[in-house]
């Protein structure tokens, strides 16, 4: 899924922010995670210092990216990967639909992956006439409602078990049950029949070790590692910044990652995969592709303080923490990345123009920096693209500008807060002319290009130099 622009953001926003259904499912899956994470924490008196080892580790990646990348390929080369770097989306879609058309393949098994909603790879399969089935529970129920993932990790947290329920039962023809262990009987039930006749399994990354050469998949319901083994083909598509440099590394990342992202010690599934099967191995796939994806990474590296992204492990506990994506949830960002991630990913990945909004859809409480594992200064990053997006330029990005009166607005605000003089006697002259529309001291709705403002909230009226504090809602 693809942002397309800052009216559809705000549009999708405003709807799911009066959605009190939505807003409790979010609420009460974020309040269920941190509890989780917290015991998670509590009982692994090593976290903070498996943190900071991670951290070193993906800035000593991401510093030697080209070269790891470099003995990443030549190791999977020598096992038989077929190793494809895709400068874009574009280049990416049409290598694995050229794969699955060559070798005839009708059907494709998919666990579950960002990177591949990242460059819409489900439609192009689609156009290809290649059926492409999503085996993670949360994907397949999302699949069946062809609607994108609203979480990173979660992709169906927008839903209680009554809508998977009556999901089943309209698109299934199942009995209508909300029992979650009959519901999960139901799916598995159903893509066994699937997995076992796929020609294709596309799986996503969560770490490439240069050192071995090994692809390593986490994930809770052995349906990543079905699809990494039970076709005839595996294609594992990821980011270029998955590359990490020694397999002790790994340890680390471990530890931290499944406690971050769902509160376990441990994912219930770790694949280590380094190639097609050989000759003496009784299953595995005949043949391996890997597709090391660039798509807009490049121009992050390039930029000294959004490079910092790039060590995102993907973990989606930035998301939870985030009071804006705890309220309107994943769909209304219209990014494959949703929450305080998708937010500074997504302008370098979508354009500017598509995805320039998002940087401001934050509070800049800080609360993401906080719980992200590996200590990405994300509201740092957020200033960092409002200046560019302000600033009309700098780095490799196509940047739009704000427009001229908004502009024009900041420089006489900037002026004017030179001197305090001036600033009392804006105030005073405020407070004059906005008193005999106040309400309790609030003005309930303000003209023109400040309407934005008194749509969500109440404006306090000028004290004139006495100081006013506001109030949150309407
Ligand atoms: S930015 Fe940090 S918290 Fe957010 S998904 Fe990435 S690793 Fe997790």
């Amino acid at each position: 899924m693809e942002p397309s622009g800052p009216d559809a953001f705000y549009a999708a926003a405003a709807r799911a922010a009066a959605d009190r259904e939505l807003n409790r499912k979010l609420e009460n899956a974020s309040t269920r995670h941190f509890e989780h994470l917290a015991v998670a924490v509590s009982e692994f008196a090593p976290y903070q210092s498996e943190r900071d080892a991670a951290r070193r580790i993906k800035e000593e990646s991401i510093e030697r990216l080209d070269e790891l990348l470099a003995e990443l390929k030549q190791r999977l080369e020598a096992r038989g990967v077929k190793v494809f770097f895709a400068e874009d989306a574009a280049a990416a879609r049409d290598y694995i639909v050229r794969v699955a058309r060559q070798a005839g393949v009708r059907r494709v098994v998919k666990g579950k992956s960002m990177t591949t909603e990242e460059i819409g790879l489900n439609p192009a399969l689609e156009q290809a006439g290649i059926e492409a089935v999503e085996t993670d529970l949360g994907e397949y129920i999302v699949q069946l409602r062809r609607e994108p993932p609203s979480h990173i990790i979660t992709p169906a947290i927008h839903l209680s078990k009554e809508d998977i329920g009556e999901l089943f039962a309209e698109k299934l023809g199942t009995a209508y049950t909300s029992d979650p262990p009959a519901l999960t009987a139901v799916a598995r039930e159903r893509l066994r029949e699937v997995f076992l006749s796929a020609g294709m399994g596309i799986t996503g990354v969560n770490f490439a070790v240069a050192e071995t050469g090994t692809l390593v998949v986490v994930e809770n319901e052995g349906n990543g590692r079905f699809c990494t083994t039970s076709p005839d083909i595996h294609v594992a598509v990821m980011g270029i910044e998955k590359v990490i440099p020694r397999f002790e590394d790994l340890s680390h990342f471990l530890e931290i990652l499944a406690r971050t992202a769902t509160g376990q010690r441990l994912t219930a599934y770790t694949s280590f995969l380094s190639g097609p099967r050989a000759a003496d191995d009784r299953d595995g796939p005949r043949e391996t592709h890997l597709v090391v994806l660039d798509n807009g990474r490049t121009r992050m590296l390039a930029d000294p303080v959004l490079r910092e992204a790039l060590y995102c492990l993907r973990c989606g506990a930035c998301l939870n923490a985030c009071p804006v994506y705890r309220h309107i949830g994943g769909h209304a960002y219209k990014s494959a990345y949703p929450g305080p991630i998708g937010s500074i990913v997504s302008p370098s990945l979508f354009g500017a123009g598509a995805a320039g909004h998002l940087p401001f859809a934050s509070t800049l409480c800080g609360a993401c920096k906080e719980v992200c594992p590996v200590k990405i200064d994300i509201p740092r990053i957020l200033l960092h693209l409002r200046w560019k997006m302000t600033e009309g330029g700098g780095g490799q990005v196509a940047w739009p500008q704000a427009p001229a009166r908004v502009r024009a607005a900041a420089g006489w605000f900037a002026r004017a807060a030179r001197y305090p003089s001036m600033m009392r006697a804006a105030g005073r002259i405020g407070a004059f002319l906005l008193k005999p529309f106040g309400h309790d001291g609030y003005l309930r709705r303000m003209p023109g290009p400040f309407a934005a403002w008194t749509r969500v909230r109440d404006f306090p009226v000028p004290s004139g130099g006495n100081g006013a504090s506001g109030r949150e809602t309407k």
